[in-house]
């Protein structure tokens, strides 16, 4: 699914890819500008937190590229 979002009032968590709002902590996976800012996990049950882990890892694994900042809004 991708998030091609137009609204300039979102951007996309680098860790997890959800939309977030601009310098707000992002609420799916806790993370701002890189570092755990809150720790969502900790609130999850285990099931919950399986699939969050999950979520990341596999955004991670297909979106994430050393540049991605520079490139993300550059299509083929
Ligand atoms: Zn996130």
């Amino acid at each position: 699914m991708h998030l091609y979002l137009n609204s300039p009032s979102l951007s996309v968590c680098p860790k997890c890819g959800k939309a977030v709002l601009p310098h707000r902590v992002c609420v799916s996976c806790g993370y701002y500008k890189g570092r755990e800012v809150i720790n969502v996990m900790e609130k999850l049950d285990r099931k919950e937190r399986k699939r969050k882990e999950k979520e990341i890892k596999d955004y991670e694994k297909e979106g994430a590229k050393p540049a991605a900042k520079d490139t993300a809004e550059e299509k083929k």
